[in-house]
């Protein structure tokens, strides 16, 4: 299984697995000052800010 990545541009982001079996409850994560990367907690989806 690949692991998805999005490109995003602002500090907060949220994600719901995208549906079906990796879906999850609907969670908010923001970039802290620096950081480049976050990880969902819950399906390890990979968001790096542009
Ligand atoms: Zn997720």
């Amino acid at each position: 299984m690949a692991t998805a990545k999005t490109i995003v541009s602002e500090a907060k982001v949220s994600c719901d697995g995208g549906g079906g079996p990796k879906g999850h409850p609907k969670v908010y994560l923001t970039f802290e000052k620096g950081q480049k990367t976050l990880v969902c907690p819950y399906c390890s989806h990979t968001f790096s800010i542009s």
